[in-house]
């Protein structure tokens, strides 16, 4: 029988070092590994054997990190990429050629947004934005040039969650990929790959390690679509790699005997995207920060758990607060997204929601002057309480109009809730929004 999440959380990828008997996972701080002999050397080169070559390519830190994030997620196999955006690139290299389209949701961290419709562009790849959970816009997207749709689980800029069901629905039915950005939920609030997902992505960054002190990030396999089923689609992963004597990816690794009890498993995206995409691109995670996220990993159930429980404290205070003109937390039961939220985050609806200040931009930039307990910065998913004003920061360059269409009207703040006592979160927010004019 499968173990429960907070034991796999602690032990999934990381069993006590078999040469020292290290009960901690050792940092293996080593860029290259000394080879058996040079047939085994070879072996590793052609993809026969798989070992370790070189820590741009894999290390034993970052994999004990990827296995325990893949037992996670109920995926196949997965990577460990120095950030959430490397994540991301990598699972896009492998899926797009020049000429082809994402598509995205609207309802997407910033970073994203810029990672999709600026630097993406550079490859020639196309973006269409929709709102993901409007069935009819996504389905008019669904053109012959989409290779794969791309939303958050719960979504930035915080009360968003997407009806993944549906999204996975409309993307198989054009034969495309559907890839998820699981960081704001983390695999203990929501699972993607058990609602339809086939690729996670998730910024480490956040929840995962926790602590706000390591940038990480990891790409996970569901196994689960049919590559070759595609046509001519998915090059990478169906025609024959000279690099890799003609092998075609899709054939070679698409069942191999690796899953639990020796059933067969497909890793053919996962081998694609360390053997072409990390390897030649190259944003390896250190086998530090691995090590750090490893650790941050093991209380991700008390702390989520913890963040819920304040989030929505913190959010029941804000609704009935008179400098208060509304809240967007799907935690809230009568909230827009309630429902979904509790068909696919049952555990809690995360830790990061937004809010509106009646007296609108100059509010909403005195109110993150006047906390004290709240670190006002460009994060999320510390311990520690974090708050910012998007409009005069992260969107300070749109107009209202746009700061509005992407959820960062004049009056927002955004809040990721920490692992505080409940009451003094919620004395810091009382005490600064008491000194706001009437
Ligand atoms: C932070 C974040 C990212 C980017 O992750 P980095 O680790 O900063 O590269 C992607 N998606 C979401 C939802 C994020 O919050």
């Amino acid at each position: 029988m499968s173990q429960g999440f907070s034991t796999r959380a602690l032990h999934a990828g990381a069993a006590p070092d078999p040469v020292t008997g290290s009960r901690a996972q050792p940092i293996h701080q080593t860029t290259s590994y000394v080879f058996e002999n040079a047939e085994h050397a070879a072996k590793l080169f052609a993809l026969q054997d798989f070992g370790n070559i070189y820590t741009r390519i894999g290390n034993p830190t970052v994999a004990a990190l990827e296995a325990r994030m893949t037992d996670l997620e109920g995926g196949t196999m997965g990577l460990g990429v120095a950030s959430g955006h490397g994540a991301q690139l990598l699972a896009f290299h492998v899926l797009m050629e020049p000429g082809t389209k994402i598509v995205a949701a609207r309802q997407l961290y910033g970073g994203s947004i810029n990672q999709l419709s600026h630097a993406f562009k550079k490859f020639g790849w196309q973006v269409e934005f929709v709102d993901i959970n409007d069935r009819s816009a996504l389905e008019a997207a669904m053109d012959d040039s989409v290779r794969v749709v791309y939303s958050e689980s719960l979504a930035n800029p915080g009360g968003v969650v997407t009806d993944m069901e549906m999204v996975a629905d409309v993307a198989h039915a054009h034969g495309v990929p559907y890839l998820v950005d699981n960081t704001m939920a983390s695999p203990y609030l929501c699972r993607p790959l058990e609602h339809g997902a086939d690729l996670v992505v998730h910024s480490l960054t956040k929840f995962v390690g926790g602590h706000g002190n390591s940038i990480g990030g990891v790409l996970i396999d569901g196994g689960r679509f049919d590559w070759k089923a595609q046509g001519d689609k998915y090059p990478t992963l169906t025609t024959p790699q000279a690099y890799y004597n003609d092998l075609v990816f899709a054939e070679g690794f698409g069942a191999l005997p690796l899953g639990p009890d020796g059933t067969e498993i497909d890793i053919a995206f996962s081998i694609a995207s360390r053997a072409f995409s990390l390897r030649d691109l190259g944003p390896a995670m250190s086998p530090f920060n691995a090590f750090m996220i490893l650790t941050g990993c093991e209380t991700l159930p008390l702390r989520m758990d913890k963040h819920c429980a304040n989030a929505l404290k913190t959010a029941q205070y804000l609704a009935g607060h008179e400098k208060v003109s509304w809240v967007q937390y799907a935690g809230l039961p009568g909230d827009k997204y309630y429902d979904l939220g509790q068909k696919y985050c049952p555990r809690g609806a995360g830790a990061v929601f937004t809010f509106g200040l009646k007296g609108g931009h100059h509010a909403g930039v005195q109110l993150v002057s006047d906390v004290q307990l709240f670190s006002h910065l460009a994060n999320i998913g510390d311990t520690r309480s974090l708050i910012i004003h998007p409009s005069s920061t992260t969107h300070s360059q749109l107009s209202d109009v746009q700061k509005t269409a992407a959820g960062a009207a004049p009056d927002t703040v955004r809040l990721s809730v920490g692992i505080e006592d409940a009451e003094d979160i919620i004395a810091d927010l009382d005490q600064a929004l008491a000194k706001l004019p009437d």
